[in-house]
């Protein structure tokens, strides 16, 4: 579709919209109106009722543009997440970037997990694994006062977006990253035995279900966060073998799954014999979510 600027008067904020909305809805973008009002209030600084009040403003060939831009990435398929810069999660707003996974409101479950493990005082150093984002690990420095989290990452631009996450929220003084690939730098920090938590949202998508993404996930998102091998769970495989030699007595280990690998991951982690206990939590839809761990020296109960 041609964006064409009317050529008698300057264009009104309410045929910005209008236009918008026809090229979202071309696309196949399912609810363009309400993409509409994110996408305008980013690129113009209009609140949604001031877009509602002001629909007559004539906007300049710069406003125009810039709006439309955003609009027709949006068309390309760009999650409106990275158009916009950032994704809730936990009630609070993560910076993302092309750079890291966008949030997923299932992954509050990790959170939900270790906060249901949590024994007054002594989960104190925790490790979040393939931060990405950050959105876990900052997520319990903030639940978990007490706590230092270490956060690690391959990608040194996703640990960026991490560390502009801990400044933003306020919790950099109690967190500690580490580039490399998974638990490697947690070794080399000499971490071993004394982590309390450890956590991790693996990618976990079986390589050739990846083609069959839909394209915001497959054609912006970063491949090293989605990808999980062959069956998917060869990350969970990896953290499950190295997760022993890292928690400290009663230490407690929390991997996110895909949907449908709890039970493969579970009896992993069972048939590993590294663990005194296995059980998986499930997310709001009712899916096995999150395979719990307690380490060795556990006591039970
Ligand atoms: N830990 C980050 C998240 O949960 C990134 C996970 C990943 O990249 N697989 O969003």
């Amino acid at each position: 579709m041609r964006a064409k600027v009317p050529a008698t008067a300057d264009p009104t904020l309410r045929q910005l919209r209008r236009l918008s909305n026809e090229i979202l809805a071309q696309a196949g973008i399912e609810r363009p109106e309400r993409e509409v009002v994110w996408l305008l209030e980013s690129a113009l600084g209009y609140s949604h009722l001031a877009m509602l009040l002001q629909g007559e403003d004539a906007l300049t060939d710069v406003q125009w543009e810039r709006a439309l831009g955003l609009v027709r990435r949006r068309a390309a398929r760009e999650p409106v997440q990275y158009l916009l810069g950032t994704q809730e999660f936990c009630g609070r707003d993560f910076i993302v970037s092309p750079a890291v996974l966008i949030p997923r409101p299932e992954t509050e479950t990790v959170i939900e997990a270790v906060l249901a493990q949590r024994r007054s005082g002594d989960r104190t150093l925790v490790a979040d694994v393939g931060t990405g984002s950050g959105c876990i690990g900052i997520s319990l420095a903030l639940a978990l006062p007490e706590a230092v989290v270490y956060l690690t990452d391959v990608s040194a631009a996703a640990l960026a977006v991490a560390q502009e996450n801990a400044v933003r929220h306020g919790v950099q003084d109690r967190l500690r990253f580490l580039l490399g690939d998974l638990v490697a730098p947690l070794h080399d920090a000499g971490l071993e035995g004394r982590l309390d938590v450890v956590v991790a949202n693996p990618p976990y998508i079986p390589e050739s279900a990846l083609a069959a993404l839909q394209p915001e996930v497959r054609d912006f998102e970063p491949w090293l966060a989605l990808s999980g091998g062959p069956d998917g769970m060869a990350l969970h495989r990896t953290l499950i073998a190295a997760a022993p030699r890292l928690v400290a007595p009663r230490g407690f280990v929390a991997l996110e799954v895909g949907h449908g690998q709890a039970p493969a991951v579970r009896s992993l982690a069972e048939a590993s014999g590294a663990y005194s206990r296995v059980w998986t939590r499930r997310d709001t839809l009712g899916i096995e979510r999150v395979v719990c761990c307690q380490g060795p020296d556990a006591e039970e109960g």
